[in-house]
């Protein structure tokens, strides 16, 4: 079975209430599995390897929508820059200046989620609230003009314990308040806020995600582990 059909309209289902959107989460996925999901009407895809996110791209239909969700190195922008629909882990200035560098060449604004680092664990990666706000009223932003920053994105803590995840998408949630009310700026166009997989969407949603990020309840568990 390429994909589970029954889970993607369960999943379907229970984000229109919210008017969440689902990022279907293909990494380690063939082609092939896209490709049949994408035969179902849906055209949103999430990848976290840049190449293996060019390599899928060429073989599939030029209106998918691809948004990258893995950590992005300054170099490898240029390669998705063409074509890339949202970059949701934007994590310092520096991506950030490649990124609107990228977008001048080629004559478009890409939309960008700046990540921030809201688990309790040391390996994700992520700014901090406080970086996060340095970058958005730093001078420099005013001068790229070919990136929209749309909002956020974060990822809890991997734990069973319901209380600290809902502790950390609400701490986003808040934040994501303050900056929408807050900044005003042309290059800030704050709408989304991107939380929750497969583990623990149905928690992101209540406490006001409105992009989900979700995987192995789609297209199965990967072999590889990330
Ligand atoms: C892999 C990945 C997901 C999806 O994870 P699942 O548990 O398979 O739903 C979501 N977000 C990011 C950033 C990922 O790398």
């Amino acid at each position: 079975m390429l994909f589970d059909k029954e889970k993607l309209e369960e999943v379907l289902t229970e984000l229109k209430p919210y008017e969440a959107q689902l990022v279907a989460v293909s990494k380690t996925k063939s082609a092939e599995a896209i490709r049949a999901v994408y035969d179902t009407g849906h055209k949103l895809f999430g990848e976290n390897y840049v190449q293996e996110l060019v390599e899928k791209q060429v073989l599939l239909p030029k209106d998918i929508q691809w948004h990258f969700i893995g950590h992005l190195q300054t170099n490898k922008v240029k390669f998705i820059a063409p074509f890339i629909s949202l970059i949701q882990s934007v994590d310092s200035i520096k991506l950030l200046t490649e990124i609107n560098k990228q977008g001048q060449k080629n004559n478009r604004v890409i939309d960008c989620l700046l990540q921030i680092y809201i688990a309790a664990e040391e390996t994700k990666f992520g700014l901090s609230f406080e970086e996060a706000d340095e970058i958005l009223y730093s001078d420099k932003l005013k001068d790229l003009t070919n990136i929209c920053i749309k909002g956020f994105m974060g990822m809890a803590t991997l734990t069973d314990d319901e209380n600290q995840i809902r502790k950390e998408f609400t701490s986003l949630k808040e934040f994501f308040e303050k900056v929408k009310s807050t900044c005003h700026l042309s290059a800030v166009d704050c709408q989304l806020l991107s939380m929750g997989m497969t583990s623990d969407y149905r928690i992101a949603l209540e406490e006001g995600g409105n992009l989900v990020r979700i995987g192995s309840a789609i297209f199965g568990e990967r072999e590889k582990s990330f």
